[in-house]
């Protein structure tokens, strides 16, 4: 796959403002189940023994081919597509700004209808990675989250609402939609070949939601992403950990950073309810875990704080028997975080340790740092920036 050739640093769609916001007037079909379809075209009068194939039909046109309209839907009878669009669309998330970062990055923020009040809207960001063996969308599944990691752009937003199946699903056929990248793409490729649940939010505690997208989402009679190229991360929701193995059963990552209590009480709080040792017996528990398909351990290296090789050698210990790779994340900085991302020469050192107990150590390159698009950076204020703000922003992003 090629990486993106577009205009560098571009800002595509200028946000509109917020009070502009139009509810929509009917509800879209993105999100829902095959039996939830069925009911639907029951209640527009579709007779039980056609349903089936109308939503075989309807599936394929909504996910694997990415309609954006019934009239699109050429093999479902007219009469049948008039009475869809009479009471629903196939709306996803609307897009009110596209950024795109000088290494290709791009960020989408996407407006929503707030949950308690139509009239009112809520924003969410998803982000794009292209790479050049892949591509990688970063996926929300809050708006916020109640959760405050200290390190986590994300935690100083407070957590406004989950995100819908519908509107998870939608993040990756908006990113379809952006980059041509249905399953008619002339070349044959695709854009979008690796989804990871990493963008706003906790997925675990939105966990109906979640599950409902992502079986979505892997199912190849549709978005087609198999759930080996999904990656759902979590900070530590003991409780559903197990579960999300059983009835989602796609890769895991674990945002560990601390290796003593103490530590990661005050980096990721909710230790202090299920602390290390609960959440590593939970990955030894994970159904489906094995050589092949190893738990990643999300590492983020903070100068001065976790980055010694006390910390490394205590990791590796940790992390006996588990099927684990670690993934070294150099801190990202937001503007009025404390912490600052360690020395690179510290980072490789940390990297070879963890290398020579046995362990794959990649170290995360930062992408789309100018942009705030990398890991915990997003926050759906950040629009709000000023011109100033957004130039030391660049500025930080280049002297890391
Ligand atoms: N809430 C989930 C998923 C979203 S965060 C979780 O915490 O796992 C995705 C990853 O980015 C997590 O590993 C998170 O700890 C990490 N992260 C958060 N803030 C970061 C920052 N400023 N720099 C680098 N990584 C960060
Ligand atoms: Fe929430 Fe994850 Fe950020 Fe922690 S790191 S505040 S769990 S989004």
């Amino acid at each position: 796959m090629q990486p993106t050739t577009e205009p560098r640093d571009a800002i595509l769609v200028e946000k509109t403002p917020l009070e502009t916001y139009v509810p929509p007037a009917k509800p879209s079909l993105i999100g829902l189940s095959r039996t939830e379809l069925a009911d639907r075209l029951g209640d527009i009068g579709v007779a039980p023994a056609q349903r089936k194939m109308r939503v075989q039909q309807l599936w394929h046109w909504l996910h694997f081919r990415g309609a954006q309209s019934f009239d699109d839907m050429t093999s479902i009878s007219k009469g049948i597509r008039a009475e869809l669009a009479e009471h629903f669309t196939v709306d996803r998330p609307e897009v009110v700004a596209e950024q795109i970062s000088n290494d290709g990055t791009r960020k989408w923020l996407l407006r929503l209808p707030s949950g308690d009040n139509v009239e009112k809207a809520h924003e969410v960001e998803c982000v794009y990675i292209p790479e050049t063996d892949r591509g990688t969308l970063c996926v929300s599944s809050q708006v916020g989250c109640t959760l405050n990691c200290s390190f986590c752009h994300t935690g100083t937003q407070r957590l406004v609402r989950n995100l819908t199946a519908g509107e998870i699903v939608g993040q990756i056929m908006v990113a379809r939609d952006r980059l041509n990248d249905w399953a008619d793409r002339e070349d044959g490729t695709r854009r979008v070949t690796n989804v990871v649940m990493m963008g706003m939010g906790e997925p675990l505690y939105n966990f109906d939601a979640v599950r409902d997208a992502l079986l979505i989402v892997g199912d190849n009679e549709g978005i087609g992403i198999s759930r080996r190229r999904i990656t759902l991360s979590t900070s530590g929701v003991v409780p559903n950990i197990v579960r999300a193995g059983e009835e989602i059963g796609v890769m895991l990552a674990i945002s560990l950073h601390a290796v003593r209590d103490e530590l990661r009480n005050e980096l990721v709080p909710l230790n202090r309810k299920y602390p290390i040792k609960e959440l590593l017996q939970a990955c030894r528990d994970y159904p489906g875990a094995s050589n092949a398909r190893r738990i990643t351990f999300e590492y983020v290296m903070l100068k001065g704080v976790n980055d010694s090789l006390d910390d490394a050698k205590l990791l590796v210990k940790l992390l006996k028997g588990i099927h684990a790779k670690i993934n070294l994340i150099p801190f990202n900085p937001w503007p009025g975080t404390a912490y600052e991302c360690s020395d690179w020469d510290q980072i490789e050192k940390f990297s070879e340790y963890i290398f020579n107990a046995g362990y794959s150590s990649p170290v995360r390159t930062p992408r789309g740092r100018d942009i705030l698009a990398a890991c915990g950076q997003l926050k759906s204020e950040t629009e709000k920036l000023s011109a100033r703000e957004r130039q030391a922003l660049r500025a930080m992003a280049m002297t890391d």
